[in-house]
Formats: C-alpha cells, structure tokens, sequence
C-alpha cells in the first residue's frame, strides 16, 4: 500500500489539471487557488476505516490522504486528534442538544494553523524547498515558522504592527526573517509578493500553495471518525480567509466518495465573521459567488480580520451546497461568549471560537437551528494567546488583609 493516494492539482476554476511534483502555486490560466486530488477509487477498496484503531492519535494517521508522499518527510510536532467535548452546561443555556466543541486550543502553536503548517511544510520538504515566505495576521505565521525550523527550511514573516505581540514572539523565536509593517495583512501581502518574484522563494501565503488546505481538512476527518462517522446537522466555522471550512468541506466530500459515512447528507456549514469584518456575509446575504474587500475591518478576533479572502469563492460555495449561511456578531457578543464559555464549561476559547456562541446562539433563537439538531463549533486557538481581550476588575488586597464577608 501507497502512504499516500495523491494523484494532482486541479482548478476549481478552471479544471486545468497540474502535477503535484513539483511547486506549483495558483492556476497559471485564471489565477484560482488549486484544490489537491486523490485516487478515491483505489482508496474505496485499498483503505478501510478499521485501519486506523491502530494508528497514532495525530492528523497523520490520515496519511492517505494527506498529500505527502514519502514518510520521510513528514514534519510533526504531535499535531491533531484534538478533543471533541461536549458541552452540557452551554447546551442548556443556548438551547442547542448536543453541542460539541471540537478544541484546537490544544495544538502545538497554540492555534489551529498547525495543521496547514505541519502538512504544508512536510509537502514544502518533499519538493525540495529550502525558503518560504508569507504575509500574516500572527497565527499563520507562528505555525509555519516553527515548522519550518523543525523542517530546516528558513521563513521569511511579514505581520501588521498591530498583530498579537505573542504571536511576533512565536516567529521570532523559531529563528525566522521576522518584520513589521505599519499597515494591514494585504500590506503584508504586498511586500511578501515582491520578495517572492525577486529573490524566487516559496511563496506560502494563504492559498497560494494548495497544501494547507489538506492539513486543516484533517479537522473535519476528526470530527468524523470522532462522532462515529456520523457527521453532525450543523458546523459552525470562525471564517477568516476561510481555509479550514473549505477544508472540512473537502474532507466530507471525500468521506462520502469512501463511503465511510452513515449519513449521506452534509452538515449546513456556517461561516461565522465579526460584524467588524464581514465580507463573506454580506456577499452570502446578497446571494454572490465572491465577496467584495471590506474597508477598515476591525475585529478583536484578529484570525478573522481578512478583508478579501482569495479563496471567497470556494467558502461560498461550500456554504451554498450544504445549505448552510453566513453570520456575523458584534465583538461585545463573542467576548461574552468567551467568558460564559470559561464560567460554564471551563474551556478558555479563542475569540474567533467564541464568535461561533455568538452565531450558534442567534441561529437558535431564528430557529435556523432547530431543536434538537446536534450542533459542532469550532474553537481555533488557545484563549492564553489573548491576554488582552479579557479585563476583568479584579480586588488587591494587602497582605493583611482577609477576603471580605460578602465573596
Ligand atoms: C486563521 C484563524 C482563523 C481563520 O481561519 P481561516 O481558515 O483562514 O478562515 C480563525 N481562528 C483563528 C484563531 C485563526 O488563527
């Protein structure tokens, strides 16, 4: 048996067909970000879901249809197989029965971008890159350069100013060419495009390389196997560029051609934005295929303040076909949501997480959820990675002082 079943690149756009050994970056006929290819049907015979009991809990454990194609090369920091918990307290609260929280906090990095960095690095090494580059928001960046150190390919990162001094701290670290840009994320991207072309390094902006794509999809195989390969009615998504909810897509549809799944209809998936960024909303609402760029996004939620993702397409898509929909919600919501989240269930989310509550408990209240739907949201990082989004008051007291009656 093959480690792995990848087959080629493909346009959604487009159809053209193009190897997946060699680097290859966006359709070279219309610009589209390119989707990975497996020979599902030699899969459908050769692989049997019964075959992994006995693998490692780690995303690697789908190698098969991870696109690495040699195991020597694999790059991994344990990432994957986080928990699927479920929620009973917040279940009551929201009126949702059951709802689950599939928790990335746990991930190596602190974020869920492990999963596009560990595959898309690990593929990056099979092809012979020794240079990446990319544009981010903090956590991609993080992810990739830490396991670019782990790969020795050297990074090159380019972040806003304002990005999350933690996730600077990250990059910086891990050794990487780190810089700064008194501008936003598609400033970065600016700089990023002229170092690619000049100086001929891998470019692994968002989608501009089709591999991370398949190590976020791992999230939506998890959740599969997780929930016995019956899949649940609704999934709610924190979407930025939207990567992992194309991922999840992708991983479903491939589920389904395995015939792996009890159910045959998909889960309604539910892109989540911050009212203070939401293109893909607004374009979902009017019934578009693309978004437009949304002017002077801002959002506490920073993995979501993607102004125009260059994957808009395929995120609607995904939506439209599983009759899903788009939501966004004030950052006053999501943080109440994050600490009802942390009072309630003892789970720390990330305020992209949290933005998920926020969609799930309005989608519940239209009855677009209905009673006794199960519902799964995606937390995608670790809520330790915000310190500042949470002020609480909290009392001093001297050191001879007592803790007052009241408490
Ligand atoms: C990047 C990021 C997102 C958005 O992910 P996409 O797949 O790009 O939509 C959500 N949450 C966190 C914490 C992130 O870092």
């Amino acid at each position: 048996m093959k480690y792995s079943y990848v087959s080629h690149l493909s346009c959604p756009k487009c159809s053209i067909v193009y190897s997946c050994d060699e680097p290859q970056h966006l359709c070279e006929a219309c610009g589209s970000p390119l989707l990975v290819g497996y020979d599902l049907s030699s899969l459908k015979t050769d692989w049997l879901k019964e075959d992994l009991t006995t693998r490692a809990p780690d995303l690697w454990r789908y190698h098969e249809l991870l696109p690495v194609q040699n195991k020597a090369h694999v790059v991994t920091l344990g990432e994957g197989m986080t928990p699927l918990i479920r929620l009973s307290s917040l279940s009551k609260e929201i009126g949702i029965e059951p709802l689950f929280l599939k928790d990335e906090g746990v991930i190596p990095t602190g974020a869920f971008k492990a999963r596009g960095a560990a595959v898309g690095v690990s593929k990056a090494k099979e092809l012979g890159v020794e240079e990446i580059a990319m544009p981010t928001n903090g956590n991609a960046g993080a992810a990739w350069s830490l396991y670019a150190a782990r790969a020795n390919i050297k990074s090159t990162i380019v972040m806003p100013i304002d990005a999350p001094k933690i996730t600077r701290n990250e990059c910086a670290v891990s050794g990487a060419d780190l810089f700064l840009v008194d501008g936003l994320i598609s400033d970065a991207g600016k700089i990023v495009s002229q170092a690619v072309k000049e100086r001929g390094i891998y470019d692994v902006s968002t989608l501009k390389e089709p591999y991370r794509i398949e190590g976020k999809k791992t999230m939506g195989l998890e959740i599969a196997e997780q929930l016995n390969w019956e899949l649940p009615d609704v999934l709610l998504y924190p979407t930025g560029g939207g990567v992992g909810l194309i991922g999840v897509y992708k991983a479903f549809k491939e589920l389904q051609a395995l015939g792996w799944l009890k159910n045959d209809k998909l889960p309604r998936l539910v892109a989540v934005q911050s009212s203070g960024c939401a293109p893909i909303v607004e374009a979902w609402k009017e019934g578009r295929r693309e978004s437009s760029f949304w002017e002077n996004s801002e959002t506490v939620a920073f993995g979501i303040n993607v102004p125009k993702a260059i994957g808009d397409f395929l995120v609607l898509d995904a939506v439209y076909e599983t009759e899903g929909c788009a939501v966004s919600v004030d950052d006053s919501a999501l943080l109440q949501e994050q600490k009802l989240a942390a009072e309630k269930e003892g789970t720390f989310i990330c305020p992209e997480g949290a933005a998920c509550f926020a969609a799930a408990r309005k989608l519940r209240e239209e009855d677009w959820i209905k009673k006794g739907e199960s519902v799964v949201v995606l937390n995608t990082g670790a809520g330790i990675k915000y310190p500042d989004t949470v002020d609480l008051d909290v009392p001093t007291l001297g050191p001879d002082e007592s803790i007052p009656a009241s408490s």
